[in-house]
């Protein structure tokens, strides 16, 4: 089988699955290859925290990005539903920040400065206020008495993995064709375009045996913490790296709080019904996607101590993912250098459940060469060189 495609996507996390809805939805035909299987990676495994977006316009890069992302969120979960049937759990409950030391107090302080800059929302609230709305702290009040608190009712959470299966099942209903088992593991090139992708099925997924390419117009990279090993195959180095994260489920009669509680780096995300993500934390060992039982005791004894009812809770499940890390946390997106119609939508890092749909949008102007919504150039690749003003407006770079 060797169809023609308007695009090809290679990855079907996340970023592959959106960019895939978002062109299909205005007309092209489009596959997607993913090595194992859809949406079964780091947009499995992460916790589907969107953090408030700008409301003021922003300067910075990535502010922009989270504050389109964050509006697009709401009306993809209403497409998604209205298209699918699927409920994603995409709420707007607000999320709470706790801080218990004096650095956190100090970097809540900085946050709360920007927050305001950024025209977010941030409530003060008192310890009392705080067990009103969430009596499971009032332990945490009693032992720590210089604790603070801090609420953005802006802050929102989606299911991630009932998030995924609705893109599945919307890009289904536009006819996007789906290769699941099968490793995209080489181009085969004409001067400075790809013709096809080569690729590798699965022994026991023999459905796709025939299959040893795919054509098409245009091909975008989005393979998340294994963007690297792709791009090589074009001569580019981009540094992606993968950054270890852990989770611990908890499972609760009811939802014990509906907000999402953060302290520092590590949070506690509740879904409609009654499970509790506790996560996470930032490794780099490579492509190793094991739990490891230190970080779990102690994900557990931190989520315990926020939430004294936790540790009579269940455990559900555990795991790791991957998270695609570029080296100034900035994610790729845009035409790969010295290529016509290869493109790049990857290192996401943290953030790619949320920056998702603003990168499913940009890449589609992109790729459809219409002007995009935002500035694109400081997520282009080598942006490590100095740039002339020449060099800026040259949309290979
Ligand atoms: C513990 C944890 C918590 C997180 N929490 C949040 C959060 O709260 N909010 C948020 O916004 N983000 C969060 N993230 C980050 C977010 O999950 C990632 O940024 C996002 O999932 C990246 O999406 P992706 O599609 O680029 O990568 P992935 O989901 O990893 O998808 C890449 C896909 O490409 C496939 N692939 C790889 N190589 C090939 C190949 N050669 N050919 C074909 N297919 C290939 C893989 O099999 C995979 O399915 C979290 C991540 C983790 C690990």
């Amino acid at each position: 089988m060797n169809r023609n495609y308007d695009l090809v996507i290679c990855g079907g996390g996340v970023i592959g699955l959106s960019i895939a809805f978002e062109t299909a939805s205005h007309g092209w035909k489009v596959a997607v290859l993913e090595a194992s299987q859809l949406g079964k990676a780091a947009s499995w495994a992460g916790a589907g925290i969107l953090p408030a977006g700008a409301t003021m316009e922003p300067t910075d890069p990535l502010e922009q990005l989270r504050s389109l992302s964050h509006r697009l969120h709401g009306e993809w979960a209403l497409r998604l539903r209205e298209l699918t049937g699927i409920d994603t759990e995409y709420r707007r409950s607000g999320g709470l920040y706790i801080a218990t030391t004096p650095a956190e107090r100090a970097t809540l302080a900085a946050n709360r400065l920007w927050w305001t800059e950024l025209g977010i929302a941030v409530e003060p609230w008192s310890k009392s206020h705080a067990v009103g709305k969430a009596p499971g702290l009032a332990p945490l009040v009693a032992r720590e008495p210089e604790v603070e608190f801090w609420f953005v009712p802006d802050d929102c959470r989606i299911r991630n993995p009932r998030h995924i299966a609705a893109l599945i099942a919307a890009c289904r209903s536009l006819s996007v064709d789906f290769y699941e088992h099968s490793q995209a593991i080489g181009f085969d090139l004409a001067a400075n375009r790809i013709e096809s992708v080569r690729i590798k099925c699965e022994k026991d997924h023999l459905s796709n045996a025939s299959l040893t390419s795919v054509r098409g117009d245009r091909f975008c990279i989005a393979s998340g913490a294994w963007s690297g090993k792709l791009l090589s195959h074009l001569r580019i180095d981009t540094g992606i790296l993968p950054v270890r994260g852990q989770m611990v489920l908890y499972r609760c009669e009811a939802p014990p709080f509906t907000m999402i509680l953060n302290e520092g780096h590590r949070y506690l995300v509740p879904r409609d019904d009654g499970h509790v993500l506790a996560g996470s934390c930032e490794e780099e060992v490579g492509f190793e996607c094991e739990t490891t039982p230190e970080v779990i005791s102690d994900l557990k004894s931190w989520a315990e101590g926020i939430w004294p009812e936790l540790s009579r809770a269940p455990i559900a499940s555990q795991w790791a993912g991957l998270r695609p890390g570029s080296f100034d946390s900035f994610p790729y997106l845009g035409i790969l250098p010295s290529w016509e119609n290869a493109y790049i939508a990857s290192g996401h890092f943290r953030h790619g459940l949320h920056w998702s749909t603003a990168t499913a949008v940009l890449m589609r102007e992109v790729m459809m060469g219409e002007p995009t919504s935002m500035d694109l150039a400081p997520f282009r690749l080598q942006r490590g060189h100095t740039l002339s003003p020449h060099s800026i407006s040259d949309p290979s770079l």
